[in-house]
């Protein structure tokens, strides 16, 4: 017999018991966005190879190892996207939602990177992502961050470290990034191969490495803030100020860079250590330089995104029923007879509970049988509807958790008895 074909490696389903907790997450940040504004945008999940190399830059990661590209049969090379930022940013130029305007948008769905698969990351994983483009003030900058603030707490979320750095203008950065490679350098024994091959394309990536060995010498390495003018000192200012007086706590973090080419002045990621090494759950920024790097005029931009995947696991272990539902009312069906009246029937409960789950049994079958499915259904009361109460013109419900006698009501007593238990 041939092998059963398995899903690929690093990419998941969401199965039934976990999807409602998926389902609660994307619900609860889509409310908490739409209170801000912001409006959802959907962009395909394949883009012209292009994009990601001219935005993205071909001294990442991304580029360099992690995109799957290939060649479609027009022979054009497509990728599936490894961030929505890129595509955010050409779906934007494109409809022409950049001209004079400011947006304030967010996207979700599914990312690609052929990464090694371990617990947190994944092959095809999820994200939240917020752009808004056409502000330069820090007042953006600070919007996005109690954004994501107020995200943890609707989905009570804690125990998350707000970690903060500006990297400044391209200009301020380019004289930092010469004494960094210089300090580099001097220390390139030190060095793994990695950072090695990063100093000359994306040497400030070589501070976000995760290996120990080269903690020490990053420690001391220079920081940007000897080579930040006062815009930009003034830019984090504000931002620390607001977050402050809005009871939002931050830890300034000079270490902090992003992986990705375009970021420009406010950097920001959300940790915890309940994940171990895949601790960032949200990373965003300013990305001022990326409109025109994609051949725009300049729009500034800031954006962020989070991953869903971390985001449940967090969830499931600060409560392991997070999510967990069940059905309110279970219909026992006993007979064809009972099966053609339980499912009109059950349109009638639903008219009158709207929200409510009320599952009419389906396929047949005992007694016991029946009863152990409205059991695991987790509903509080079933209906039991034979031959027998068809004919006599009634219907048993029957309390499942607790010790409560079951009774027997008329059939037109039904709907008005069962919306006044389920509301108690
Ligand atoms: P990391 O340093 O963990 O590789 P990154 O800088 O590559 O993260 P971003 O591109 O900023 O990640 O993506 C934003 C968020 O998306 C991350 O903070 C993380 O929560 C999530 N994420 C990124 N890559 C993966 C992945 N392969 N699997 C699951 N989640 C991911
Ligand atoms: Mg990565």
């Amino acid at each position: 017999m041939a092998k059963n074909i398995q899903a690929i490696r690093g990419m998941h389903d969401v199965l039934p018991q976990h999807s409602p907790l998926w389902q609660h997450l994307e619900q609860s940040v889509a409310g908490v966005l739409a209170s801000y504004g912001y409006r959802e945008i959907r962009m395909p999940i394949l883009e012209q190879t292009e994009l990601f190399k001219r935005s993205i830059g071909e001294v990442t990661d991304i580029v360099e190892k992690e995109m799957y590209t290939f060649e479609d049969r027009n022979g054009d090379s497509l990728t599936l996207r490894p961030e929505g930022t890129a595509g955010c940013v050409r779906a934007a130029m494109e409809n022409g939602l950049l001209h004079n305007q400011t947006q304030r948008l967010w996207y979700q769905g599914p990312m690609f990177r052929h990464e090694r698969p371990q617990k947190g990351r994944y092959r095809q994983f999820h994200q939240i992502g917020v752009e808004t483009f056409g502000m330069a003030g820090p007042d953006i900058d600070a919007e996005v961050i109690l954004i994501t603030s107020r995200i943890w707490r609707a989905l009570g979320l804690d125990g998350l470290e707000l970690q903060l750095n500006t990297l400044g203008t391209a200009e301020e950065r380019a004289t930092y990034r010469d004494e960094l490679v210089n300090y580099l350098q001097a220390h390139h024994d030190l060095l793994d191969d990695d950072s090695r091959r990063r100093l000359a394309g994306n040497p400030l990536r070589i501070l976000d490495s995760k290996n120990p060995a080269m903690r020490e010498m990053l420690d001391a390495a220079p920081t940007m803030s000897a080579h930040m003018g006062d815009v930009s000192r003034a830019h984090l200012d504000f931002i620390c100020e607001t977050l402050t007086r809005a009871g939002v706590p931050f830890v300034l973090n000079p270490r902090l860079v992003r992986g990705l080419d375009y970021y420009s002045r406010t950097v920001f990621e959300w940790v915890t250590d309940r994940l171990g090494a895949q601790g960032t759950v949200c990373a965003g920024g300013r990305y001022d330089g990326l409109v025109e790097q994609l051949g725009g005029k300049p729009v500034p931009a800031v954006g962020f995104a989070m991953g869903l995947e971390r985001l449940v696991a967090v969830l499931e272990e600060i409560d392991p029923d997070a999510g967990a539902v069940s059905a309110d009312l279970y219909l026992v069906l006993m007979g064809t007879a009972a099966e053609r009246e339980g499912l009109v029937l059950g349109e009638a409960l639903r008219n009158a509970l709207p929200g409510r789950e009320i599952v009419c049994h389906c396929g047949g079958g005992g007694m016991k049988a029946q009863f152990k499915r409205a059991d695991r259904s987790g509903a509080r009361y079933a209906l039991v509807l034979g031959d027998a109460e068809i004919e006599a013109g009634t219907i048993v419900l029957k309390p499942l958790r607790s010790d409560e006698e079951q009774f027997v009501l008329a059939r037109d007593a039904v709907v008005a008895t069962v919306v006044e238990r389920l509301s108690a």
